[in-house]
């Protein structure tokens, strides 16, 4: 079967790159048992064999690094600079934290129990594979973000069916091909093609977990349909982040972080710095120090990796124009059409236009004005999204404090966006971001299920224990005395031991349990 559309194309001049087959519905469901079939053995490897596998994965990146590089930025568009940087050195940083660091979150964890009458027992935590997870991915980031999620999954003894975007399938397939050269064993990582329909097939398949990254509007159909089939869903969803610039940044220094949060991936980021919100006392210097600095993106801008994105860019420009807001710079698409010139936008009403509070992934700035902090941090939580924040200031502790009242998954200070690259950092976010973390060791816990292990302390101490049948009086004056044990004040806690000892010992000697 062809996959002919348009999507498949170089975002340079939407040429044709290639024409793939799609993976036949009815297939997907065997594509899934074959994943499922492989998951025991592979799960039944050692943690240290399991890393020895993700180890010669990177391997093989490292002895593709250019071909790969060159890939990226022909299906995605990008510069090689940022493929090289944000997608493979992303990718091997991510897939070497979960090769050497992630079997330590594997191990069992001993939990401290603090009631004395199970003084005797002892409860640790053991964690397990869900089975098998589907990854369905955006083209943004092709050969990171989905890398970070593979690798997760499979330190974890998951085995994987992957979903690329239809818009940048040759880069999915290119990971598929690299862990097959590293000699992962078959069954682990298979890799789907196709679009919508397909990702809807993989999910009927029902696999354990599906992690989401992609746009609000299909997370939330994703999430509709795993609820009815109980799948577990985590979701890595869009973003409408906030750059909060106080009265005391350095306006060299703010300009050029807006300018990388803004414009790097062309926008197309989903931790992109997407509005500002400046002190008033410093607006139209900062605006006019960002103009300065916009010519100077010439050559380093990518392209619109997805035609249809192009129709989010036209409508709300298009909303902009109407409200008569300011067009500092930009707002036209170039004569090609697969570029659109970093915008920045502001104006009195900005902050009720579309392009302010919306999504526009892609290289717009919006601008507004804040005159205290409490302004600043209202406006910044006024959004339906919570992926990520960034302060701009020289005042350290201030950001901080500020920080801790924003409502965002990640608040960088005098930085932007690229924490997704830090693979010992969480990542994810919160309100219609969705909701789970990825990265990190506290987001390989998404990958597996908890056991609760609870047994004797020592193997001699077995005795019934005090609260099993029969119901009787002293039992019910011990277990009375101890409520007293909680009580606020000490005193009330120590006159209530010797009753509740004595109680104890006719209990003991007395009221022998069934
Ligand atoms: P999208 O939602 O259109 O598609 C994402 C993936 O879902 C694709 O593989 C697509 O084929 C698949 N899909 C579409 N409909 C489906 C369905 N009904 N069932 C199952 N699968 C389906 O998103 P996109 O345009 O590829 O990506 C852009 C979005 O991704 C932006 O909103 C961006 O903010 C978001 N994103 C978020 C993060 C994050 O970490 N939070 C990272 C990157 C991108």
């Amino acid at each position: 079967m062809k996959y002919a559309n348009d999507q498949l194309s170089k975002p340079r001049n939407w040429e044709t790159l290639r024409t793939l087959p799609v993976t036949p519905l009815d297939q997907i469901p065997q594509i899934l048992s074959a994943a499922r079939a492989a998951q025991p053995s592979w799960a039944a490897l050692s943690p240290k064999k399991r890393s020895q596998h993700l180890l010669n994965f990177k391997e093989a990146v490292l002895t593709h690094v250019d071909e790969i590089v060159e890939l990226i930025h022909k299906e995605n568009g990008k510069p090689h600079f940022e493929a090289l940087a944000g997608d493979v050195l992303a990718a091997i940083e991510v897939v070497d934290f979960f090769a050497t660091k992630g079997m330590r979150a594997l191990r069992d964890q001993n939990i401290c129990l603090g009631n004395p009458l199970v003084l005797h027992r002892q409860s640790y935590l053991n964690f397990w594979p869900v089975g098998v997870v589907a990854v369905i991915s955006p083209w943004n980031f092709p050969f990171f973000l989905p890398i970070g999620e593979i690798a997760m999954a499979l330190i974890t003894g998951n085995t994987v069916v992957f979903k690329p975007s239809e818009v940048t399938p040759l880069v999915g397939l290119k990971i598929q091909e690299l862990f097959e050269e590293a000699g992962l064993p078959t069954g682990v990582l298979q890799t789907l093609t196709g679009g919508a329909e397909q990702g809807a097939a993989l999910i009927q398949s029902r696999p354990n977990k599906i992690f989401f990254t992609g746009s609000v509007p299909t997370g939330k159909k994703i999430s509709e349909i795993a609820s009815k089939l109980m799948i577990p869903v985590n979701l890595e969803l869009g973003g409408k982040d906030p750059m909060i610039v106080l009265s005391d940044a350095n306006l060299d220094y703010a300009t050029s972080a807006a300018l990388w949060g803004g414009f790097s991936n062309s926008g197309q980021f989903c931790a992109s710095t997407e509005r500002i919100l400046v002190h008033e006392s410093i607006h139209d210097s900062f605006v006019s120090k960002l103009k300065e600095k916009l010519p100077k993106l010439k050559g380093h801008l990518g392209f619109i990796t997805y035609e249809k994105q192009k129709t989010v860019y036209e409508r709300q420009i298009q909303e902009a124009r109407d409200k008569n807001l300011d067009f500092f710079s930009g707002g036209n698409f170039n004569p090609e059409r697969t570029q659109l010139e970093p915008t920045l936008v502001g104006g009195s009403g900005i902050e009720d236009a579309e392009i302010y509070k919306e999504e526009t992934f892609g290289p717009v700035l919006a601008i507004t004005k804040f005159r205290s902090i409490e302004e600043a941090v209202r406006k910044a939580n006024d959004s339906p999204y919570g992926l990520l924040a960034s302060i701009i200031t020289n005042n350290i502790p201030l950001a901080e404090e500020i920080a801790k009242k924003l409502e965002y998954g990640s608040v960088l200070i005098n930085e932007v966006g690229y924490t997704a690259s830090l693979p010992e950092t969480p990542w994810g976010g919160i309100k219609e971001t969705g909701w789970g973390r990825k990265h990190s060791l506290m987001g390989l816990m998404d990958f597996v299920h908890v056991r609760h292990i609870h047994k004797p302390r020592f193997h001699f101490l077995k005795f019934k224990s005090f609260w099993w049948f029969p119901y009787t009086p002293f039992q019910y004056q011990t277990f009375r005395w101890y409520l007293e044990t909680h009580r606020r004040s000490w005193l009330a806690r120590l006159k209530a031991i010797p009753v509740l000892l004595w109680n104890f010992v006719q209990f003991l000697k007395n009221e022998k349990r069934t």
